[in-house]
């Protein structure tokens, strides 16, 4: 059977007092309400119980002492439920405008829910040749009738002519299809709540899966949490591993974070405290050690092995590598000497041989003979530590603390990841905050995924420092 498109539909947007639909307020609501042939607008400005923001106005042209007079959600909730009831909930950007209507609702202890349509979604499928689809572009390209510009039913107004236009010129079946596509409910194991699949958000994050007892199974993050979660779920995941999880979820949490870093860093914390079943073992800190290159006799270098406490990780600039036991450590050293036909011996790899006689990769040809002072043990050190170089730890390059700042422009919202030594104390999302996780610095540990992390981000240069 072919697809259809549903008959009810209700083309939205509304105006608010910023672009956060957790914190800022509808200021008017536009409909265009379609039933077949019949098509009818409703709108109405909304007290947003709250100063609206001077570029806001300006953007808007809805100036304060306009809703001044007007009705507060809480008097239109009522009508707008109604005329939103059973209908396909369209708008530009979805997500955005039905946020926003959701959490007017939940203000108020309702719960409000709809299929939701987005056209810039729409606009994308069926348009894969032109890389911009916002409202200013979508007016441009279909030449499309513009009213009273970022106004609530003028903007609504537009989608609707936008809608008519994708008949007409892609054919009804490709758009049924294309609204298909996009409302096409993923499906959940049968044990979680259904409402989840309103309720997750696609921002960056992390998510954990708990199970029967609320045993914690697994965390992962993602930059689109609902994304990364329904995969998991997705009909067509057949690897065992992925299947048993699915079967042993009873509840989903997460936490949002402003950008991947944050995420990554929360992911690496909540794996190390929670021990999840399904995440693989981490290494534990105590074991983690490194090479440290001791002078035992001047121009003599010797590698020693760092560990715990006393590395002092992250600080020191005379460290070599990182590894989770002191066997891993061992063999790469044990590679490199291979490599680069060190001794063996003096490296402290294998026992010292007798006094004059020469140890025995310097018989099979792999030591350049160190060992019985054919090689100036100068060079061998130099040589060492010329091998040695790219395992070097970075020491911290900063005087002090530093936040790593990652900003959410479109909810104006900032996360500011605390970071010293290579440490991160911690996320904190204002001044107060920083001023916390600072006080408490000298409990963070040094944590080998973290450094890792850091470093990666801190080298691709694209992250703000800010010097605190
Ligand atoms: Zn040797």
């Amino acid at each position: 059977m072919s697809p259809v498109i549903p008959e009810r539909l209700a083309f939205i947007d509304r105006e608010s007092t910023g672009g956060n639909p957790l914190i800022d307020r509808i200021t008017e609501i536009g409909v265009v309400e379609v039933e077949g042939d019949r098509v009818s607008t409703w709108s109405t400005l909304v007290n947003p119980e709250r100063p609206i923001p001077q570029f806001i106005q300006q953007l808007t042209g809805i100036r304060n002492e306009m809703v001044e007079d007007a009705p507060t959600f809480t008097q239109v909730a009522e009508e707008l439920a109604e005329r939103l009831q059973g209908r396909l909930f369209i708008a530009h950007n979805a997500r955005f405008d039905y946020g926003f209507v959701k959490n007017e609702f939940q203000r108020l202890g309702q719960r409000f829910r709809a299929d939701v349509l987005c056209t810039v979604r729409l606009s994308r499928r069926l348009f894969p040749e032109h890389p911009r689809h916002n409202l200013d572009s979508l007016i441009a390209r279909h030449g499309l009738q513009t009213g009273d510009r970022h106004r609530a039913l003028a903007d609504a107004d537009l989608i609707w002519q936008f809608w008519r236009l994708l008949q007409r010129d892609r054919g009804e079946d490709a758009v049924a299809e294309a609204v298909q596509q996009q409302l096409k409910r993923p499906s959940l194991p049968p044990h979680l709540d259904p409402a989840l699949l309103d309720d997750l958000p696609e921002s960056p994050g992390v998510y954990l899966f708990y199970g029967e007892n609320n045993v914690l199974l697994y965390v992962g993050k993602s930059v689109n949490l609902r994304q990364r979660v329904l995969s998991h779920f997705a009909a067509d995941t057949r690897e065992y591993k992925a299947m048993r999880l699915t079967q042993e979820v009873r509840r989903i949490h997460w936490q949002e974070t402003v950008g991947e870093l944050g995420a990554l860093l929360l992911e690496s914390r909540l794996v190390k405290e929670g021990q999840p079943l399904h995440n693989r073992r981490l290494r534990r800190a105590s074991d983690l050690c490194s090479w440290r290159l001791e002078e035992v006799t001047p121009g003599d270098f010797r590698p020693r092995l760092a560990s715990g406490e006393d590395a002092d990780f992250g600080r020191a600039g005379d460290l070599f590598g990182l590894f989770a036991t002191q066997r891993e450590a061992t063999n790469t050293l044990r590679k490199i000497a291979d490599a680069y036909e060190l001794c063996p011996a003096i490296l402290g790899l294998e026992k010292p041989a007798q006094p004059g006689r020469p140890c025995f990769a310097f018989q099979v040809h792999k030591c350049k003979g160190a060992c019985v002072g054919k090689e100036p043990i100068g060079m061998h050190s130099a040589r060492l530590m010329a091998a040695l170089a790219k395992l070097k730890l970075d020491a911290w390059a900063y005087p002090g603390p530093i936040g790593l700042v990652e900003r959410d422009d479109f909810l104006d919202m900032e996360e500011v990841h605390v970071v010293n030594g290579w440490r991160y104390l911690g996320t904190a999302r204002s001044e107060a905050e920083v001023h916390d996780l600072l006080e408490q610095s000298g409990q963070a540990r040094f944590d080998m995924d973290t450094y890792k992390l850091l470093k990666a981000h801190l080298n691709k240069g694209k992250i703000k420092v800010r010097r605190l």
